[in-house]
C-alpha cells in the first residue's frame, strides 16, 4: 500500500486539507468550515472530520503522518498554539495533544507562513534556491525563512516575523506592540488604513479621482481595480507600499545574504503596480554584490502553499518519504 500525508490549512472560516504523496501530488481534497464560534472542541472536532473524510477516500493508502498550519504564535516542538488571531480562545493551548487523542498516527502543527516557505521550497518558486525568505502579504504579512534547506524557527521558534520589521521608527501602532511595523504598510490592512488616511486629508478630491465617497467602501481590492485604471491615488499607495517593502528586504539582504524573496498572498496580485519600486529600494539599501544578485519571484502554489508545506513537514517528521525535515 502506498503512505500518503495530509496537509491542513487552518483558517478563521474554511479548514482546507489535502492528501500529498511523496512526490507532492494532491490525491484528494476536502474543505470544511473551521465554526470558530462554536468553540475550541468543535474546531477539534472539526479537524478529526477532516482526517477521517479523506482517510474514507483513500482506502487502498495508508496515512502516515499529518501536518496543520495556522496563523499566530506556535511552539512547534511542543506543538502548543501560544495565541491565534483567527481562534481567540486558543491560547497555550495543546493542540497536539488534544488531536492525538482522537487520531492514532503523528500529528504536527507549525506557523502557516513557515509552512508555505517550506511549501515553496518544496515543489515551488524556492525549490531550486539553497536559501530564501517567503513573506506572505495579506491581511497581514507573514514570513518564513529557508537556510540551507531547512526552515530557520529561532531560539524560541519565533523567527521569521517578517512583517513586524521596523521601517517606520514613528510609525503607525502594530498588534505586536511596536510601531512602525512593515505590516502596517506592506499588507492588505495596511494599505486600506493609508487609503482611508488619505481619503481623510483630501476629502472631496480623494472622491472624485476615485469615485469612492464613502471611506468604509475602500477595500484592497478596490485599489488595486483603482490602479489597473491608472488611478493615480492608489498607483501613488502601491508604490508606497513597494518601496517600504523594499526596505525591508534590504534589511533582510544585509543580514542574510540570501539571493531569492518569494512574495505570496493576496497583496502580491497587485505586482506591477509595486515591484519595480521594491526592486529600487533594494539596490538602493544593499551593497551592489548582494543586492544586484536578488531575485524578487511570485509564489507558485497560491493557497495550497501552506499545505503542501504542512504536508512536507509530516512527512520529515516520520522519516517516511523525503527530507526528514529538511526540503531537499
Ligand atoms: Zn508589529
Amino acid at each position: 500500500m502506498r503512505d500518503y500525508v495530509i496537509g491542513l490549512d487552518l483558517g478563521g472560516t474554511n479548514i482546507r486539507a489535502a492528501a500529498i504523496t511523496p512526490e507532492g501530488k494532491i490525491l484528494n481534497r476536502v474543505k470544511i468550515f473551521t465554526e470558530v464560534a462554536q468553540g475550541r472542541e468543535r474546531v477539534v472536532a472539526n479537524i478529526l472530520k477532516v482526517i477521517d473524510a479523506i482517510k474514507q477516500g483513500l482506502r487502498d493508502f495508508t496515512l502516515s503522518a499529518v501536518g496543520l498550519g495556522l496563523p499566530g504564535i506556535i511552539f512547534f516542538d511542543k506543538g502548543i498554539v501560544a495565541q491565534s488571531p483567527n481562534l481567540p480562545d486558543w491560547i497555550d493551548f495543546n493542540v497536539r495533544e488534544r488531536v492525538k487523542r482522537g487520531l492514532d498516527i503523528p500529528f504536527y502543527i507549525d506557523n502557516d507562513a513557515n509552512l508555505a516557505a517550506i511549501g515553496e521550497g518544496w515543489i515551488g518558486a524556492g525549490k531550486d534556491f539553497n536559501s530564501f525568505c517567503m513573506l506572505t502579504l495579506g491581511t497581514g504579512v507573514g514570513g518564513g525563512i529557508i537556510l540551507n534547506r531547512d526552515i530557520w524557527r529561532g531560539d524560541y521558534g519565533m523567527a521569521g516575523e517578517l512583517g513586524h520589521i521596523t521601517v517606520y521608527p514613528d510609525g503607525h501602532p502594530c498588534n505586536c506592540g511596536n510601531r512602525g511595523c512593515l505590516e502596517q504598510y506592506a499588507s492588505a490592512t495596511g494599505i486600506v488604513r493609508m487609503a482611508r488616511e488619505e481619503f481623510r486629508v483630501l476629502g472631496s478630491e480623494f472622491k472624485a479621482k476615485t469615485e469612492i465617497y464613502k471611506i468604509e467602501n475602500i477595500t484592497a481590492d478596490s485599489l488595486y481595480q483603482l490602479a489597473k485604471k491608472g488611478n493615480k491615488i492608489s498607483l501613488e499607495l502601491f508604490e508606497k507600499m513597494g518601496r517600504v517593502l523594499g526596505i525591508g528586504i534590504a534589511d533582510l539582504v544585509n543580514i542574510l545574504n540570501v539571493e531569492l524573496f518569494i512574495l505570496g498572498g493576496g497583496v502580491a496580485d497587485a505586482w506591477d503596480y509595486f515591484i519595480k519600486f521594491t526592486m529600487d529600494e533594494i539596490k538602493k539599501r544593499t551593497y551592489r554584490i548582494t543586492g544586484e544578485g536578488v531575485k524578487v519571484l511570485k509564489a507558485k502554489l497560491g493557497d495550497d502553499a501552506g499545505i503542501f508545506g504542512a504536508g512536507y513537514m509530516a512527512m520529515g517528521k516520520t522519516g517516511k518519504g523525503i527530507g526528514k525535515g529538511k526540503i531537499v
